[in-house]
């Protein structure tokens, strides 16, 4: 326990829920019939209801929990545009097929083109801004492989992508911290509540039933339609679509085989001195870097607070374990944040896949969106929205993510204990790979 860190105002939850905190608000009864059933209330699931709503097909959304209970109002609101699809949660980026590689970066420069359309057309005020991201190259052999990637980046994804060797990184970062880097211009941030918020009003503008506190705990398929049953009563569904991401669970175990749930944790510090709070991003980007287990951070939409993420631990761990291993990681990046205490400090389940891609298809007769890989405000978003689409039967092409293919491991059957395993030996990966650099 380093209790010097934190603040005395200190709480364990979002930052972002200063703006937005998750609520069940007034209770929307369960009906007895919809025409599409839409287990999850995050972006996923929020964006499919809004685009079948487009097409007058009635959804309802069953949320377990409150409205934003998951991964949608924790994240840290960087949205990016393809820069980290392919890319595992041990670091590694899982290289694509020659002929799928540029179908799946323009499926994520569509995403992010949806993203920043679905903001201006609902009229979103979440902060949404485009000052692109800086991702600074933890050794000299990953700013090779980051010079490597950029051509393909800025042919598929129109990335706008390039590089910025260490001679030149203060122009991007207060700090020496990396061997260079690579700017992505295309790409984004925003406050993610507000976005969810937004969301969630223009589902309700269109009258789309949206329910919290409604578990669904057994799908069954009769001959003409789905008996969904959740905790506040059964429903019979045409279509269902899964949208559990990071919490998917035994509902649906052939899902459950495919995803790994693994922790992301972030802290917000108190608000800093003006001057310093400008120096640190001077350009307003939103910064990860190369390592296997990386840090994300960005300052705060109002420019005082540094927002600093990152697999700390792998596993949900409380706020005294993961807030002290993210302010050093600050720290080492930031000098000058030493002694900053830290407000708020929270975490949340990502879904990363054995591909390292995210997925949308059909299973056992229904659909599902999952697997951001740690990149799915924009993703699971467009993820959704395809969904709908493919439902609505408008769909002009098929995406990139709707393959048959979403493999399993026979070894993994959705508990993933070794999580605590693979992270220390990848952090020490890490720290070799820095020593030798
Ligand atoms: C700490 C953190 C930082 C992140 N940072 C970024 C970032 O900077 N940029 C980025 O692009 N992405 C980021 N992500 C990822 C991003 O937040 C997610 O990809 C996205 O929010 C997933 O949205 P979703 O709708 O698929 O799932 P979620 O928002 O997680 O929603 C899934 C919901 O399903 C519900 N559910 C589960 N089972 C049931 C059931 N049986 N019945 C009913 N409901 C059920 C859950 O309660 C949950 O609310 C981050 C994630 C975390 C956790």
């Amino acid at each position: 326990m380093h209790p010097d860190i934190f603040h005395r105002d200190f709480t364990p939850t979002p930052y972002w829920w200063e703006a937005y905190r998750p609520s069940a608000g007034e209770l929307v009864e369960v009906p007895r019939s919809v025409r599409v059933a839409i287990v999850g209330g995050g972006y996923a699931g929020l964006s499919a209801a809004l685009e079948l709503a487009k097409h007058s097909i009635d959804a309802i959304v069953l949320e377990a929990n409150e409205l934003g209970y998951g991964a949608s109002t924790r994240n840290g609101g960087a949205v990016s545009g393809g820069v980290n699809v392919g890319k595992s949660f041990t670091g590694r980026t899982i290289e694509v097929d020659g002929d799928r590689v540029e179908r799946v970066l323009s499926d994520a420069s569509d995403a992010f083109a949806l993203i920043n359309r679905l903001i201006d057309e609902e009229k979103i005020a979440c902060f949404w801004e485009k000052p692109g991201r800086f991702v600074g190259a933890w050794t000299r052999k990953h700013y090779d492989g980051q010079s490597q990637r950029l051509a393909m980046l800025n042919a598929a994804a129109q990335s706008g992508a390039f590089m910025v060797p260490r001679e030149r990184q203060r122009e991007e970062i207060a700090s020496d911290y990396y061997f260079g880097g690579m700017v992505v211009e295309r790409s984004g941030k925003l406050h993610p509540a507000l976005y969810y918020k937004g969301l969630l009003d223009a589902c309700r503008r269109r009258n789309v039933m949206v329910c919290a506190k409604a578990a669904v705990t057994r799908i069954v398929q009769s001959s003409s339609a789905w008996r969904v049953e959740t905790n506040r009563g059964i429903i019979s569904a045409g279509d269902v679509v899964i949208a559990t991401n990071g919490y998917t669970g035994s509902l649906t175990p052939a899902l459950r085989r495919r995803v790994v749930p693994v922790a992301s944790h972030i802290i917000a510090t108190e608000e800093l001195p003006p001057d310093l709070a400008r120096s640190l991003i001077p350009k307003g980007r939103t910064l990860s870097d190369t390592k296997r287990v990386l840090c994300y951070y960005r300052m705060s939409p109002d420019g005082r607070r540094m927002v600093f993420g990152g697999r700390a631990r792998f596993t949900q761990v409380d706020a005294t374990v993961s807030a002290p291993i993210l302010h050093h990681y600050m720290v080492d990046r930031f000098p000058q944040l030493r002694g900053v205490r830290v407000t708020h400090a929270w975490t949340g389940n990502v879904a990363f896949t054995l591909d390292a891609l995210p997925h949308m298809g059909r299973r056992d007769g229904f659909h599902y969106c999952l697997g951001c890989n740690g990149s799915g405000v924009a993703m699971m978003t467009y993820l959704g929205w395809q969904t709908a689409r493919k439902i609505a039967r408008v769909a002009n092409y098929a995406c990139s993510f709707d393959s048959e293919e979403f493999p399993d491991h026979p070894l993994y059957s959705g508990n993933p204990w070794f999580l605590p395993v693979v992270g220390g030996y990848y952090r020490l990966r890490d720290s070799l790979d820095r020593l030798l650099a």
